[in-house]
């Protein structure tokens, strides 16, 4: 049974959540994290407001063409602004920067 007040995902208290962060040094829990959104329905209501947290960090998307164009009618109907934009999610490369450390594109 999964303890209410802590994140489904990485079972870490709401406030600690681990989820946000990525990369080598944490554990992956994309598998998990899968059957989780498969079966919202075993989770309390305060874990499934958090898991919504969770995936708004995350921004998934897919390689699959009909994933994202579910996911793109779904960002439609939604119409809210906690989905971000394609801009949103790929940000432009910092050039005003790269122009202050005088580094090109070629160096990145
Ligand atoms: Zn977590």
């Amino acid at each position: 049974m999964i303890k209410e007040d802590k994140c489904p995902i990485c079972e870490y208290i709401f406030e600690d959540c681990q989820c946000r962060f990525g990369g080598t040094a944490h554990p992956d829990r994309n598998k998990r994290a899968r059957v989780i959104a498969d079966h919202i329905y075993l989770l309390t209501d305060k874990q499934i407001k958090h898991l919504k947290k969770v995936q708004k960090w995350w921004s998934i998307s897919y390689g699959d063409k009909e994933m994202c164009q579910i996911l793109k009618e779904l960002e439609s109907k939604c119409g809210c602004s906690v989905v971000k934009s394609w801009n949103e999610r790929h940000p432009p490369k910092p050039k005003t920067i790269y122009k202050k450390l005088k580094l090109t594109d070629d160096d990145i």
